[in-house]
């Protein structure tokens, strides 16, 4: 880990994968092998439709549940949608937005993710914002710019407390699901810039305190590294968080 005071947060993003018992046993096996003390925040994002079942065979276990997405309104006729509420009710403390395919497969907008941030914080459920450039805007020199536009419009109104209890995840859009990471370098970069400008906007102890996570492609073999950067203080995985073995492994890396 990289030596700072941040307690690191390991995320696993489940996406549209398991049935019922194949995410029970999951939660089982995670429950099993992360049974001693450590000083890594574990939390796993199953479906929707499992959260119920995961909450329950994580019970005891320390490890935090997630929600994949939330809509902004607290209830009424929104076919298809879950509220922050509900997620709260289920069971969660967390929950992803903005996830690279919510905003590339869905069309959502920043305007979106900011209310589904506000509504999250207004439920005292935390927000795992992930934020991040397609492989065209790196290319064009665009990195920055488009991930800390990201991150001010989720942000900007945040007040010092509210943006305190947030994640930001940044996940370059070409590296997930894709076998290429960003170098640590590279990665530590945008890190550093979320940062400075959360220091600009929040202030100092907010910017301090902050826990920045990296996704994209992070498996066994790369982790350690990724976080080892100075400002990555943990990691969102997709892939690598199906397998308890490999997802662990991932923890371990974070210590
Ligand atoms: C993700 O979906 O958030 C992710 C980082 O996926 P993967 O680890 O599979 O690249």
């Amino acid at each position: 880990m990289n030596g700072n005071h941040r307690r690191p947060v390991v995320a696993g993003n489940w996406k549209l994968n398991k049935t019922l018992s194949e995410a029970s046993q999951t939660a089982r096996d995670l429950k099993a092998r992360l049974a001693s003390a450590r000083d890594c925040e574990v939390v796993v994002a199953p479906v929707f439709t499992a959260l119920a079942s995961v909450r329950e065979a994580l019970e005891a276990s320390g490890i935090g549940l997630a929600g994949q997405d939330v809509y902004p309104e607290d209830q009424g006729a929104f076919t298809g949608e879950v509220s922050a509420p509900l997620l709260k009710d289920v069971g969660c403390g967390y929950c992803i937005v903005g996830h690279s395919e919510r905003r590339h497969l869905f069309g959502e907008t920043d305007e979106m993710v900011k209310a589904k941030v506000r509504a999250l914080l207004g439920h005292g459920l935390t927000p795992i914002l992930c934020v991040g450039e397609t492989l065209q805007e790196r290319e064009g020199g665009h990195t920055l710019d488009v991930v800390l536009s990201q991150v001010s419009a989720a942000t900007g109104e945040l007040s010092a407390d509210e943006a305190t209890s947030l994640l930001i995840a940044y996940e370059p859009v070409w590296a997930i699901g894709t076998g290429r990471t960003a170098s640590p370098e590279d990665a530590q970069e945008v890190h550093h810039a979320i940062r400075s400008q959360m220091e600009t906007s929040h202030g100092p102890q907010v910017a301090r305190g902050l826990r920045i996570l990296y996704g994209g492609s992070v498996k066994p073999a790369n982790a350690a590294e990724l976080m080892s950067q100075a400002d990555i203080d943990g990691a969102l995985v997709g892939g690598a968080s199906l397998n308890a073995e490999s997802f662990v492994a991932i923890v371990q890396a974070a210590h």
